[in-house]
């Protein structure tokens, strides 16, 4: 019963952990939600990665996008469990649209093109589709599987 309702209070807690889309990546740039829905904001975090570097999915889900948004190779995996939506940027993607996988499965790889993090870093979203609110990603992943430098600035 207790157990129950803690899960029922704490779904996050009661699912994670989930893995690091590159297990080990240090972080280059943690999620700075916008002040208002308008202003800048970095709406995801940036793991450290160069073009070709591996990139699995945080945890189990239906792969609902696999192309390119503006010029950038995108993959968007929804997870079921949690109603989140995990978006990886810019990724050359060895799945397709329709594919499931799991925690862990390796869906693409680093691209040397598209978006601020191209050829350079990996670039992680979470959003609850529903809301239409971004989360932050690294309160799923479980401990020790991303390095967290210190915060810049
Ligand atoms: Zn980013």
């Amino acid at each position: 019963m207790v157990l129950a309702a803690l899960l029922a209070l704490s779904p996050w807690i009661a699912l994670s952990p989930w893995i690091a889309p590159i297990p080990g990546a240090e972080v280059l740039r943690g999620y700075q939600p916008p002040d208002q829905s308008w202003t800048a904001g970095h709406r995801g975090i940036d793991f450290s990665a160069s073009s070709g570097t591996p990139v699995y999915a945080l945890g189990p889900g239906v792969v609902v996008f696999a192309g390119q948004i503006a010029g950038k190779p995108v993959i968007s995996v929804q997870h079921p469990d949690l109603d989140l939506r995990s978006t990886y940027e810019p990724v050359l993607a060895s799945v397709k649209r329709g594919d499931s996988v799991v925690a862990g499965e390796l869906i693409g790889s680093v691209a040397d093109i598209g978006g601020h993090c191209a050829g350079r870093c990996l670039h992680l979203g979470l959003k609850d589709p529903g809301a239409g609110a971004y989360r932050n990603p690294l309160e799923l992943l479980r401990p020790g599987t991303a390095v967290l430098k210190a915060p810049a600035g």
